[in-house]
């Protein structure tokens, strides 16, 4: 690096630091370091642009451009050279403004005398905070090390305005994380909650940007570094017994050991920058690219890189993940979760939760549905805005987030929270009626639970029993297999408390979006459509036999109902059916006691087995309706893509007529059939299943009482009606017939 540029930087960075120190808030900041930086750089011109709001940036100080023009002069991202600056994310540098593709002449700001342009984003990691720019009369191209000291200018003050260096006057200038903010995003489960954010990973704010002690700036740097590259070696030696695993580590290896990143951070200290600011500028730069390549490949190392960085930033400023302890009444803010990573936290510390990311159909959701507690996916930007601390409004039914919330939203808030609980009064009075329409069809309501803490649920909400004991949940909780008598012991405690009611325990469903920490991830180019669930039971049998065994023993005598997933043909379900006899001979001649009564059941997730031979509906003893799965290979159209995910009506007449075809098939050989896929939860859809014949319904414990509700006052002949009709005249979905029939009465 040129001598030059170091002595430039560093001492830009340090007449920055001194204006930073001075005792003067918010406008007269800006105009002090406007000022600053004209006379340093000897540029006419120094300007500061700030975002006004997510489209809009407005010229915030300046020294050299007219003064009236401060707070009028606006432009939207990609107007103008500045807004082209925002856009790109990039610096613009050139010696004949007027000239550049995108100029824009702004009258007010006296502007056309100045010929060169230099302007550089203001930016955090993935966040755009606005602009800064030099400009002379004289038309030149500013050097290499100009740009260079400018970016590193923007670069600090992006983390002082984090620190709200900036805010205290003057309307228009953007404070960080002050106001209110509102999300909408996509109802991953109802209801509604008031808390705080609690940050899944938060981001590291740095409070200590500039220094001007390069050396011992450094060596934390390769302090940091050399614990950095420590770790990914542990990660490559644990990795080294699966070959696919190790290449992609080896290639984030490759990073941690390059010098040319090194040397870039090297350089940004010298330039008078701390070592967690060289990180974050490199990290900035990667974010940045990453977004704007086009090549796949290329984004993953990019992204590799920008873990590394984050890491490091983490290991030099001692914040992050696993920091702060969870507060009371915590929101969970996160960009996306793993089933696993949301039940460490358990349904006690939670009162909701918010994805940047997320699916409905993920595994994650299904778990925040089971705890019952509002889920919004798709908050795009929440992860920029909110900080752990937060207050947060969480409306689970709009799938909208009120970040921040002024009294008169929080007091709309709370009386939308006081109805829901009049709402439940009033579903906990119909609690111990039995489910008989009016015209005298008893339907069966059951819960669908995963894990100990679901149990209490079932004498709360009214449930018959459980339809659906999802086990895979115990094996994302844990990083190792849980042994058999842990599982035999969970299972029996599963039956004491449901105490007598029948619990239909699912075998282990893992594979797609339920990987387990401890498994080797299978590398397939469509998971949900790959090796999963009785595939895996099949193929690995020591695992499905312990948990069979398990089961055997928790039944202890009392009765037991045990089903298997994804059945896609007759074979499977025997194959695996032939395991459990075996299992309960082999328990017989260990003299352990036997169930007394067994029952085997499969689950229709897949079209084909609505067209299975008639001795598969004869041999089940049940079958239940996975909806979920059904629903997605039905349409083509995965459950956890937002962009095609809601395409597809179950309302969809085709749908209603493989519900149909599978129920009409159940009961020509009399085996029971139920539907134990989300959509039993929602009331519309369960009432139309009720209306095609389904008799018993599994759904989330909360949905009982609304399920209830609609069903003790429908009349499932008139229903089945309107659908008929629905079908004659050419609909595409029943919904809007039966919504209509619905209103009139
Ligand atoms: C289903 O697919 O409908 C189902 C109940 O199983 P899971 O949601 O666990 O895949
Ligand atoms: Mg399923």
């Amino acid at each position: 690096m040129p001598a030059r540029k170091e002595t430039e930087s560093r001492k830009l960075l340090r007449r920055l630091q001194a204006v930073m120190a001075e005792d003067c808030r918010g406008q007269e900041r800006l105009d002090r370091i406007t000022a600053m930086v004209a006379d340093s750089m000897g540029t006419d011109v120094c300007s500061i642009y700030l975002h006004r709001d997510a489209d809009t940036l407005e010229l915030c100080a300046t020294r050299g451009l007219n003064a009236d023009a401060v707070h009028v002069t606006r432009m939207r991202i990609g107007e103008g050279l500045v807004g082209r600056v925002a856009r790109r994310r990039a610096a613009i540098n050139t010696a004949d403004a007027p000239g550049t593709r995108g100029f824009r002449y702004m009258p007010e700001t006296g502007e056309e005398v100045f010929s060169s342009f230099l302007g550089v984003p203001v930016q955090r990691v993935g966040e755009r905070l606005g602009v800064l720019v030099v400009q002379s009369k004289s038309a030149r191209t500013y050097s290499d090390d100009e740009v260079y000291a400018l970016e590193v200018v923007a670069m600090v003050l992006a983390e002082m305005a984090e620190l709200g260096a900036f805010t205290g006057e003057g309307e228009a200038l953007r404070a960080p994380h002050a106001s209110q903010v509102l999300f909408r995003g996509v109802t991953g489960q109802e209801g509604a909650a008031a808390g705080v954010v609690h940050l899944h990973d938060p981001r590291v704010v740095i409070t200590k940007p500039i220094s001007d002690d390069p050396e011992s700036e450094n060596t934390r740097l390769l302090d940091a570094i050399e614990k950095l590259r420590l770790s990914v070696d542990s990660m490559l030696d644990a990795a080294q017994a699966d070959r696919a695993q190790a290449e992609v580590i080896e290639a984030y290896r490759m990073f941690a050991y390059s010098r040319s990143w090194l040397r870039r951070m090297e350089a940004s200290i010298d330039a008078g920058l701390s070592a967690e600011a060289a990180v974050e500028k490199e990290q900035t730069a990667a974010r940045t690219r990453m977004e704007q390549a086009g090549d796949a490949y290329l984004r993953d190392r990019l992204a590799d890189l920008d873990d590394l960085s984050h890491r490091l930033l983490r290991m030099l400023t001692g914040q992050g993940r696993g920091g702060t302890p969870v507060p009371d009444g915590a929101i969970l803010v996160a960009r996306n979760l793993g089933p696993g990573e949301l039940l460490e936290y358990g349904a006690k510390k939670l009162r909701g939760v918010v994805l940047e990311e997320g699916s409905v159909g993920s595994h994650a959701a299904i778990v925040a549905r089971a705890w019952a507690i509002p889920l919004v996916i798709q908050a795009r930007g929440i992860l920029q805005e909110a900080l752990s601390g937060d207050p947060i409004l969480v409306d689970g039914d709009q799938g909208v987030v009120h970040l921040r919330p002024d009294d008169m939203v929080r007091a709309a808030f709370d009386d939308k929270l006081a109805m829901a609980a009049d709402a439940q009064q009033r579903y906990a009075a119909i609690r111990d009626t039995p489910c008989v329409t009016r015209d005298g069809q008893r339907v069966e309501l059951l819960m669908n639970a995963g894990l100990m803490a679901d149990l209490p649920s079932l004498p709360s909400s009214g449930a018959e029993g459980v339809g659906l004991f999802r086990t895979e949940l115990q094996f994302l909780v844990r990083n190792h297999v849980p042994r058999r008598g842990d599982l035999a012991s969970l299972y029996a405690r599963v039956m004491d408390a449901a105490g007598g009611k029948p619990v239909t325990f699912r075998t282990l469903d893992i594979g797609s979006d339920k990987v387990l920490p401890y498994m080797k991830a299978a590398d397939e180019p469509n998971p949900a459509l790959g090796w999963r669930a009785i595939r895996v039971g099949l193929d690995k049998r020591g695992v499905m036999r312990m948990q069979l065994q398990a089961l055997i023993r928790a039944a202890n005598g009392r009765p037991l109902r045990v089903m298997f997933p994804f059945v896609a043909q007759m074979e499977e379900f025997l194959e695996a059916r032939a395991h459990l006899t075996r299992e309960l001979h082999r328990e017989r001649s260990l003299d352990h006691p036997l169930p007394a009564s067994l029952q085997v059941g499969s689950m229709i997730e897949t079209p084909s087995m609505a067209f299975a031979p008639r001795r598969f509906f004869q041999e089940a003893d049940f079958i239940s309706i996975g909806g979920n799965d059904l629903k997605q290979f039905f349409f083509a159209a995965d459950r956890e893509n937002e962009r095609v995910r809601r395409r597809y009506d179950t309302l969809n007449v085709s749908f209603l007529s493989i519900v149909e075809q599978i129920v009409a098939r159940c009961d020509e050989v009399g085996t029971p059939v139920s539907f134990c896929g989300e959509d039993a939860g929602r009331p519309v859809e369960a009432l139309c299943f009720a209306a095609m014949g389904l008799r018993c319904l599994s759904m989330r414990p909360a949905s009982i009482g609304p399920v209830k509700h609609i069903l003790l006052r429908a009349d499932l002949g008139q229903v089945r009606d309107v659908i008929a009709r629905a079908r004659e005249a050419g609909e595409q979905s029943v919904r809007e017939a039966v919504m209509a029939y619905l209103r009139t009465r």
